[in-house]
């Protein structure tokens, strides 16, 4: 199947085949992971229990600087002790870690720790910009650093990198400061600002409880009503909000987030927030006006800032070229597998799209692999 490739001392494999490519920088491994979060080292971990090889067996890629996914790009006041629960990586407990602490730099740690203990060889910052259909029966990763040939894919690139903006008339009139989630500085700097929150979620209700003691005034909007959460958050109820989702996926349509089907959690905080008023939430505006937003009635709130904390898609495009996408929008997935290309699998996406999910969608992913490649299974550990 490799007949035209050719092995070297340092391990890479020169695809002779990939004429006017840029050969010299073709390596050739047998699973390309792409991106460095909870899914893409949950599934390297998997790899080399399995035994997989680093850098020869499998690479993982990432494009950020440095180590610990999205949560190196959240904001200062998401403290370790904010996060909803942080399920650790398997095979290493994260203990003791300080809840007053910056998330961000307690799982960049964490992770550093993690790869290092496990020699994961995470290469960054490596950006993919296209997979698609390479010789042999191969996938062709092509990256700023060269391009990859491998056997079969995890995609664990999360969502970070997709900010989702809706669109609503007048948006670019506005003369105010507009930003998403994924830029959100923490609440120091909206003091003295009216600030209008747009979303439902728990990045939405998140920001609105920081700034309301900071801001001028305060203003909550949403497409639907939020759904609060009596109770307890059991197993049970936490299974059914991923069956939920993955009935998405299966069906090709596009995942939503797993929170967006839980519901949020009545927590002190929030109760506080809405006897305060603070969550006091309104029907989503009919357009934006240079100097704040405007309802259908004609009703107006003055804003200098509008924080659209309205979520993100999946990072996927540079899976384009394989055309995985479906008619509804997603890409169909069964178990972590692409229906439409069984060398593919996406971790962290959809129902896996979380700390705990991402673990054991990482260890099903290379369990799948492992039979398309038909690998022994691994003395037991
Ligand atoms: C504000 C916020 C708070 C959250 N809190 C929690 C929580 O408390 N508990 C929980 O379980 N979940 C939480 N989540 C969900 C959380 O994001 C996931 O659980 C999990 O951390 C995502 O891991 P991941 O590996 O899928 O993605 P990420 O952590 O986003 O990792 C993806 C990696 O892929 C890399 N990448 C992306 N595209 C490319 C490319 N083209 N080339 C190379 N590299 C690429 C990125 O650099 C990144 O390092 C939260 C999400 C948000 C937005």
């Amino acid at each position: 199947m490799h007949s035209a490739s050719r092995g070297s001392a340092d391990g890479k494999i020169h695809d002779l085949r990939t004429v006017g490519r840029n050969v010299n920088n073709m390596r050739e491994v047998e699973v390309v992971v792409i991106g460095a979060g909870q899914a893409g080292l949950s599934s390297a971990h998997h790899l080399r229990r399995a035994g997989f090889e680093p850098d020869r067996g499998f690479v993982v890629l990432d494009h950020s600087p440095g180590p610990g996914g999205a949560w190196q790009f959240r904001w200062p006041s998401l403290t370790y002790g904010k996060v909803h629960g942080m399920h650790a990586l398997p095979g290493m407990e994260l203990d003791d870690a300080d809840p007053a602490r910056a998330s961000s730099e307690v799982i960049s740690e964490y992770f550093e720790r993690y790869e290092r203990t496990f020699d994961l060889r995470v290469r960054r910052p490596v950006d993919v910009r296209a997979v698609r259909e390479g010789s042999g029966g191969r996938l062709l990763v092509e990256t700023s650093d060269g391009d990859w040939s491998a056997r079969a894919l995890i995609n664990a690139t999360g969502t970070w990198d997709r900010p989702f903006w809706p669109r609503y008339p007048g948006r670019e009139t506005f003369r105010g400061r507009q930003l998403h989630t994924a830029r959100y500085p923490g609440p120091e700097a909206f003091a003295g600002q009216r600030v209008v929150v747009v979303g439902g979620g728990a990045s939405g209700t998140q920001h609105l409880l920081e700034i309301a003691p900071y801001a001028a005034a305060t203003t909550w909007v949403t497409r639907r009503p939020p759904v609060f959460r009596e109770g307890p958050f059991d197993e049970e109820a936490g299974r059914a909000a991923v069956a939920l989702v993955e009935e998405r996926v299966r069906q090709g349509l596009p995942p939503r987030s797993v929170v967006s089907v839980t519901g949020l959690p009545l927590n002190d905080a929030i109760r506080r927030g809405l006897a305060d008023g603070v969550l006091d939430r309104r029907p989503m505006f009919e357009r934006i006006t240079p100097d704040g937003v405007e309802w259908a009635d004609g009703r107006r709130v003055a804003a200098d800032v509008i924080l659209w904390a309205t979520g993100f898609r999946p990072a996927v495009g540079h899976l384009a070229p394989l055309r995985l996408r479906e008619p509804g929008g997603g890409i169909r997935v069964e178990g972590t597998r692409a229906v439409a290309d069984p060398r593919i699998h996406l971790v962290g996406y959809g129902p896996s799209a979380s700390t705990i999910g991402a673990n054991r969608a990482g260890r099903a992913a290379v369990r799948d692999i492992r039979r398309l490649l038909a690998r022994e299974e691994p003395a037991a550990a």
